[in-house]
C-alpha cells in the first residue's frame, strides 16, 4: 500500500501538472471516449498505456480472461453487459475493441484438466461463459501440443467468441445496422507489447496496421 500511496503522490506533484488542464476540461464537459476498450484484468494489459490514450479517450472494461457474455446471461455476469449498454447506447462510442493477451491466465484455466478449487465458486462460474472456447480449442486445435500455443490459440478464439456475442446485445445490433460502430478483435502480445488485429477477411490476427 505504500508503494501505491507514494505513486498517488507522486502522480500529484508531477506528471499530474501536464494534465491538470485536460482534467478539468474533462469535468466541465463530461466524457465523450471514442472507444469501447474490454480487455483482461492481468496487471501486465493496460489498455491507456498500449494505445498512447489520454484521460477521456478511452472507456475500459477489465474483467477476468476479457470474455463477453451473451445478452441472455444475467447475474454475477451483469457487469460487463452493463458497460457495453452504457458505453454503446449512453456514450455512444464509434468503436468497441475486445483486446485478449498472451500468458493469460484465465485461459490457462479455462483449459486446465482439473477442476477448479471450491473456494472460487465465481470464477468457476465465470469461466463457464467460455465454455464454448475450451469445446472450440479440444475440437479444432489438437494439433497444438504445447501449452503455450493452446492457451494463445483459446485467447484469439475467446475474441471471435466475444465479438460473435455481441451480435446479441439489441443497441450493439442497431448501432451495427446504422453504420456507426465497429467491432475490432486484438491480441496483445506481452513479451513484446504487440499488438495483432482480427481481419475477418482472412480470419486470421495479423499485425496492427497504422491506418486501421
Ligand atoms: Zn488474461
Amino acid at each position: 500500500m505504500q508503494r501505491l500511496i507514494e505513486g498517488v503522490h507522486k502522480f500529484r506533484s508531477g506528471e499530474f501538472g501536464n494534465y491538470r488542464k485536460l482534467f478539468r476540461k474533462l469535468s466541465r464537459e463530461g466524457q465523450k471516449p471514442h472507444t469501447l476498450f474490454i480487455t483482461c484484468s492481468d496487471s501486465r494489459v493496460l489498455a491507456e498505456l498500449i494505445t498512447h490514450s489520454q484521460p477521456g479517450d478511452l472507456f475500459v472494461v477489465k474483467n477476468v480472461g476479457n470474455i463477453v457474455p451473451p445478452a441472455s446471461a444475467r447475474g454475477d455476469t451483469n457487469s460487463t453487459a452493463a458497460a457495453i449498454e452504457f458505453a454503446v447506447e449512453n456514450l455512444r462510442v464509434s468503436d468497441l475493441v475486445i483486446c485478449g493477451h498472451s500468458q493469460c491466465g484465465a485461459m490457462a484455466a479455462l483449459l486446465a484438466e482439473k477442476p477448479m478449487s471450491e473456494a472460487t465458486p465465481h470464477l468457476r462460474d465465470w469461466l463457464k461463459l467460455a465454455a464454448p472456447v475450451r469445446e472450440t480449442i479440444q475440437k479444432n486445435y489438437s494439433h497444438l501440443h504445447e501449452t503455450r500455443a493452446r492457451e494463445n490459440a483459446a485467447a484469439e478464439e475467446n475474441i471471435l467468441f466475444g465479438l460473435d456475442n455481441l451480435h446479441s446485445y439489441p443497441c450493439v445490433q442497431e448501432r451495427l445496422a446504422d453504420g456507426t460502430l465497429c467491432l475490432h478483435g486484438w491480441f496483445f502480445k506481452i513479451a513484446t507489447a504487440e499488438l495483432f488485429a482480427y481481419d475477418p477477411q482472412t480470419r486470421q490476427f495479423s499485425p496492427l496496421a497504422a491506418e486501421r
